[in-house]
C-alpha cells in the first residue's frame, strides 16, 4: 500500500516519509487511532516506504518486488501480530498456544479488502467465534524468535502489532527489552485504540503517532466518489463518524440495515406502547430466531433509532442526524414515550448484546428485552 492510497491525514504521510528520509524515525512507533481510521494502512505504507528501493516524492514506487509483496501482505520480513484465541478450527496442539500466524489468511483478506476495519470486523474475519482475542506470552515468544533471525530479503524487518492494548501483562513484560533495544534494522509499529490500557513501560518506549480525525466534508466526498453513496446519506454518516472513515463507511452500511430492521423496532415500540404482551412475545420469538450476527445488528440499529427519538424528545432533532422521511415516525414516538425510558432502553440493549455474545439463550435475551420495554416505556 502506498501513502497515496490512504484516505486523509495528509500531513502525517509527509511527516512519516520525512522521518524516514531524515533518518529520524524511532525503532518503536505507536499509532493511536479512533477505530476505523486505517492506522494499519499507515503502518503498512510506512513499512513499504522503508523497504522500497525506488521511492520518490514521499512515497514508495508501488511496483518493485518489495512493494508488490507488501501489497499482498506476503513480504517475508514484515510480520503481523493481532489478538487471537483458541478456536475450534485449530488443531489440538495449536489450541494450546494460539498465535497470529494461524489466522493470517483471514487477516490478509480483511486488510486488503478494507484497511479501515475495526476490532469486530477483525474477529469476524479470523473466525474468533465470539471469543475475546488477546496477545499472549506465546505470541511474545514467537515475536522474539522471529526477530532474532536475519532479514530474508530486505535491509529491515518490521513487526506490526494491531491492537497492542490486547497484550496481557506477561506478553508486554516479555517484549519490553526488545522494544527498548531492538535488534539492528528492526522496526516495531504498534497500533492501539486505547493507549491508557497499555502498560506505561510500553508507552514510554514508543514514539507516539496520533491519527487526526478527517473532516465530515472530506469523508463525505470519498464516500460519494468511491462508494457511490448518496450525498445526503454520506454526509449524515460522516458527521456521526467522529472523523473516522471506517466508522462512516460502517454507518452507511448500517443505513442499509434500516430496510431490514426499521419495521422490527417500530413493531416492538408499538406493542410496548399498546401494552400488548402477546404481540411482544411473538416479536421476541421472531428476533430469537435470527442468527447471532443479525441479532446484534438489530440491537445496534435499535440503539441508534432510540437515540434519534431521544433527540426529538429533547427538542434537538437537527442533531439526531435523522433522514427527512424518518421525521414523522420519530416525532410520534417522542411525543408518547416516557422521559426515563431512553437511558434504560439503551442499557437493556447493551446488556442484550453482551448476552448474545456470551451465548446466552437467545429467547431468554429477547423475551427479557421485550418485557423491559413493556415495563419502562
Ligand atoms: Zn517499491
Amino acid at each position: 500500500m502506498q501513502f497515496a492510497q490512504i484516505h486523509g491525514n495528509e500531513a502525517l504521510k509527509a511527516n512519516l516519509a520525512g522521518m524516514v528520509d531524515g533518518g529520524k524515525m524511532g525503532h518503536a512507533l505507536l499509532f493511536v487511532e479512533e477505530q476505523g481510521m486505517g492506522a494499519i494502512a499507515f503502518a503498512l505504507a510506512l513499512s513499504q516506504y522503508i523497504n522500497c528501493r525506488d521511492r520518490s516524492g514521499g512515497d514508495s514506487c508501488g511496483v518493485c518486488n518489495s512493494c508488490h509483496k507488501h501489497g499482498k501482505l506476503i513480504h517475508p520480513d514484515v510480520h503481523f501480530v493481532f489478538p487471537v484465541a483458541a478456536v475450534s478450527s485449530l488443531g489440538e496442539s495449536e489450541k494450546k498456544h494460539p498465535i497470529s500466524d494461524y489466522f493470517l489468511d483471514g487477516f490478509r483478506s480483511l486488510v486488503i479488502s478494507n484497511p479501515y476495519f475495526d476490532e469486530r470486523d477483525l474477529f469476524e474475519a479470523i473466525g474468533l467465534e465470539n471469543k475475546a482475542g488477546n496477545i499472549s506470552v506465546h505470541e511474545a515468544r514467537d515475536i522474539i524468535s522471529k526477530l532474532s533471525l536475519k532479514p530474508y530479503e530486505s535491509e529491515y524487518k518490521v513487526m506490526i502489532i494491531y491492537l497492542a492494548e490486547k497484550m496481557n501483562a506477561e506478553a508486554s513484560n516479555k517484549l519490553l527489552k526488545l522494544l527498548e533495544e531492538p535488534p539492528e534494522g528492526t522496526y516495531f509499529f504498534l497500533i492501539c485504540h486505547k493507549p491508557d490500557k497499555l502498560l506505561p513501560t510500553i508507552l514510554s518506549r514508543c514514539q507516539i503517532i496520533r491519527l487526526q480525525p478527517d473532516s465530515p466534508e472530506d469523508i463525505c466526498d470519498i464516500l460519494c466518489r468511491e462508494e457511490n453513496a448518496d450525498a445526503d446519506h454520506a454526509m449524515i454518516a460522516a458527521k456521526i463518524s467522529r472523523g473516522s472513515y471506517g466508522n462512516a463507511l460502517k454507518l452507511l452500511r448500517e443505513e442499509e440495515l434500516a430496510d431490514e430492521y426499521a419495521s422490527d423496532i417500530e413493531e416492538l415500540l408499538d406493542a410496548a406502547l399498546e401494552h400488548n404482551l402477546t404481540k411482544l412475545l411473538s416479536i421476541a420469538e421472531s428476533l430469537s430466531g435470527l442468527g447471532r450476527e443479525k441479532q446484534r445488528d438489530f440491537c445496534i440499529f435499535a440503539e441508534n433509532f432510540i437515540r434519534k427519538i431521544f433527540m426529538f424528545a429533547n427538542g434537538v432533532p437537527q442533531i439526531s442526524f435523522a433522514l427527512r422521511d424518518e421525521y414523522s415516525n420519530l416525532e410520534r414516538y417522542a411525543a408518547t414515550i416516557k422521559k426515563d425510558f431512553y437511558q434504560k432502553a439503551l442499557s437493556n440493549l447493551d446488556t442484550a448484546m453482551s448476552a448474545i455474545e456470551s451465548n446466552v439463550n437467545a429467547k431468554l435475551v429477547f423475551v427479557d428485552l421485550c418485557n423491559r420495554f413493556y415495563l419502562y416505556i
